[in-house]
């Protein structure tokens, strides 16, 4: 069957192909190649030339990766957890992934200050510098090829190549037409349940926070307690006094707490319905708390590898996971965790260590496209902040978000907000 090509027009890239096709549907009409690639598929096959130009049309490679530094003020002023440890603006990295046909995808790592995880600000900025040179070239909508390029590259640092994995996922969702949690597996139900997480002050301020927060529609409340044991009993009493029996709390000491006093506290509070979230620093000792206590038990800080998550599992070391995007090295991995811990049966709060609009647009996919009986909370990181970096994040309606519909995150920066960008490599 013969293939005609109109050579009036030009191809710019797959998604503005508009040569006209000669080889006919089933239904016997012609096609314009863009509307019907199926048809090119089956052309390419007999007509070289035409496999060349498809090639060509449908090749993409990564020609430019780039990064702008935003600092997020807190609502509150400031966010206080295990510690001692506080953070009133947050310093957050946006990357650009540019391609040689000109889409741009764009993803967010903010560390929650250097002092949480193994990663902080500048270390995004000085990893990205170190990694973009090694993917230039590379087809952006290739994750495991990614992945594996940034792995071979650059050794550990999961959240200097989680921005660039994001916004390569933005790309492959804005090539294709649909937006990541349809990539990521579909869309469960019509929104996500938020947890707020509430700052640690006096017992009777967080109760009442608690009680303003529920308010606005919020059901699930994550304690940060990890301080004083004394002190953050009297913290998870109070708040429970408020609470209506359909609520939850979660009590998260973020390791703040040694061995003995995670056991006194456990005791203490044991007629309260209240989850213990990573009690201790070591994943010893939390195993040795889940072993003498029966409140449904959390792990976040020590689970940041599959094979940490297996090892979890072997041993019933907890009910629920929590899974941060940049603490796991991106989308793509914390998709094989998230499919895992489905696999396995564990339910999830899905979310990252802090982040704008980008982080929450990133989370809102990852968990709208986790199956519902598996999501026990998420987070909707872009309202504890007062800066927005970018349209169409989902914004939180009585304690819940949703994906948004539009093809990948379905965000668009706002430049004038990021300004000009700190580095380029291209
Ligand atoms: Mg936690």
């Amino acid at each position: 069957m013969p293939l005609v090509l109109d050579d009036s027009e030009t191809i710019q890239h797959p998604t503005d192909v508009s040569m006209r096709c000669s080889h006919p549907r089933e239904d016997g009409t012609d096609v314009l190649m863009n509307a019907a690639l199926s048809c090119c598929i089956r052309c390419r096959n007999a007509i070289p030339h035409c496999r060349d130009i498809l090639k060509d049309s449908c090749s993409m490679k990564i020609a430019r990766i780039f990064a702008h530094r935003v600092e997020l003020p807190l609502v509150e002023g400031s966010y206080k957890w295990s510690g001692g440890k506080s953070v009133s603006v947050f310093d957050s990295t946006v990357i650009g992934v540019e391609t040689d046909c000109g889409m741009v995808g764009y993803g967010e790592v903010c560390p929650l200050g250097p002092f949480y995880l193994p990663a902080y600000a500048e270390g995004v900025r000085a990893g990205v510098r170190e990694l973009a040179p090694h993917l230039l070239g590379i087809d952006p909508r290739q994750l495991g090829v990614l992945n594996q390029r940034m792995d071979q590259a650059l050794k550990g640092h999961a959240y200097v190549k989680t921005g660039i994995d994001i916004a390569c996922w933005d790309i492959l969702g804005k090539a294709c037409g649909l937006p990541v949690c349809e990539l990521m597996g579909g869309r469960f139900g019509e929104s996500v349940r938020l947890y707020r997480a509430i700052s640690q002050v006096e017992p009777d301020e967080m109760a009442g926070n608690v009680a303003g927060y529920r308010d606005e529609g919020y059901t699930r409340f994550q304690l940060k307690v990890g301080g004083d044991p004394d002190t953050d009993i009297e913290r998870i009493l109070a708040v429970s006094s408020v609470l209506r029996p359909t609520d939850r709390l979660v009590a998260d000491a973020n390791t703040g707490w040694t061995q003995h006093e995670a056991m006194r506290v456990v005791r203490a509070v044991r007629e309260v319905d209240v989850y213990i979230e990573q009690p201790c620093l070591s994943y010893q000792e939390c195993l040795a708390i889940r072993r003498h206590t029966d409140h449904p038990f959390v792990l976040d800080e020590n689970l940041d590898s599959l094979e940490m998550l297996m090892l979890a599992k072997n041993d019933l070391a907890m009910d629920v996971v929590n899974l941060k995007i940049s603490k796991l090295g991106g989308l793509t991995k914390t998709k094989q965790a998230r499919d895992l811990c489905v696999s396995m049966g564990i339910a999830m709060t899905l979310e990252d260590s802090w982040g704008g609009d980008i982080t929450t647009a990133a989370i809102a996919h990852l968990a709208h496209s986790t199956p519902e009986e598996f999501r026990f909370t998420a987070t909707d990181f872009n309202s504890y902040v007062t800066v927005s970096t970018a349209d169409g994040a989902p914004r939180r309606e009585q304690g819940f978000m949703a994906a948004n519909i539009e093809p990948g995150l379905g965000i668009t920066p706002k430049m004038d907000v990021l300004g000009k960008p700190v580095f380029e490599v291209k």
